[in-house]
């Protein structure tokens, strides 16, 4: 499948394992700005490869509650498209050629090690924050006999072997970012109950989708590094990364992963507009001087990636009382 010309495309890319939250909502409207600005195509992919995780009344919500924002999409699971489908479990076939490919190079490694083993090994917990302990490598030089005496008992992980050197990219939000490569490790592209992996997917994905721009939170920022290593390691070219900042707590956590975290849907059940949200999260990314009421049309000419906020963004009860006063806790 040939990547589309010289158009810009981005996407929005959600899990379906709940619903969308505020924080959720701005890397949307982000996404949708920094598309719209330039006058790309929008694209929406439903990231449910996780099934144990994934439901489509989640789907449905989401589409529902992104239409209900104001924004849309040329492409997608409900609108179809040119580089469908567009939803990832229906597209398992092209993640299994993709990692066939890295397989016949010899990129890929079987690995036995459980979870338990994983976490022991990992002395300091010094992770990708988003993704866990640091693989230590236990598996990457068995010999054949010792895979084949292990496959009887177990079927393995997946992992792409990481090469040395240097990872080195601009991030159009957090600026040029360096990293070590093997500091995260060997990660895993098949899992061994055979789910691919969300590295592994969300690269063929944006690659055959032809997506040019990838714009989404700072919690995959991280994650950068591995999916510009499966990109040189398929030979193909890497969409420009921008990550937004996350939407904290006064404690420092993720507003996503409280409790009963604030959905689209409870704001719109409180009687909250779609352009007091919008005017809210503009504001709170720093494009707004102060929460007004407005649509994300209204927001495309002062749209610039470059005036959104660097850091993570504290959510202080004020600012939520200015959502709607009962959310001001
Ligand atoms: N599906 C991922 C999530 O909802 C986002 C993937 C991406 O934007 O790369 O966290
Ligand atoms: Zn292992």
């Amino acid at each position: 499948m040939e990547p589309a010309g010289n158009v810009i495309r981005g996407r929005y890319a959600p899990s379906p394992s709940g619903c969308i939250h505020i924080g959720n909502a701005l890397a949307a409207l982000m996404a949708w700005l920094q598309v719209r600005s330039r006058n790309g195509i929008f694209v929406l992919r439903m990231e449910d490869i996780d099934t144990a995780r994934c439901r489509p009344e989640f789907a449905q919500q989401i589409t529902y509650d992104l239409r209900w924002l104001g924004l849309d999409w040329d492409e997608g699971p409900d609108v179809g498209g040119p580089f469908g489908p567009y939803v990832q479990s229906e597209r398992l076939k092209l993640y299994e050629t993709a990692l066939n490919r890295l397989k016949a190079e010899g990129r890929l490694y079987p690995c036995y090690c459980s979870r338990h083993d994983i976490l022991a090994a990992a002395a300091a917990p010094h992770g990708l924050a988003s993704e866990g302990p640091v693989y230590p490598g236990t598996c990457r030089s068995l010999s054949p006999e010792e895979v084949q005496r292990r496959s009887l008992n177990k079927s393995p992980s997946l992992r792409f072997a990481v090469p040395s050197g240097e990872i080195f990219f601009t991030d159009g939000v957090a600026g040029p970012r360096r990293t070590d490569a093997a500091a995260g490790g060997d990660f895993i592209v098949r899992r061994a109950d055979g789910i691919f992996s969300y590295q592994l997917a969300v690269v063929v994905d944006d690659a055959l989708m032809g997506i040019t721009d990838v714009l989404r939170g700072a919690d995959l920022l991280d994650s950068t590094p591995r999916q510009l290593m499966l990109y040189e390691a398929l030979g193909w070219k890497p969409p420009h990364f921008a990550h937004v900042p996350l939407l904290l707590d006064r404690d420092g956590r993720r507003l996503a992963k409280r409790h009963g975290g604030i959905t689209l849907a409870e704001l719109r059940d409180a009687g909250v507009t779609p352009q007091t949200v919008n005017g809210w999260l503009a504001w709170a990314a720093g494009l707004l001087p102060e929460p007004l009421q407005v649509s994300p049309l209204d927001l495309l000419p002062s749209f610039k990636l470059d005036r959104i906020s660097r850091k993570d963004i504290v959510v202080t009860p004020e600012m939520l009382g200015s959502l709607h006063p009962s959310f001001q806790q």
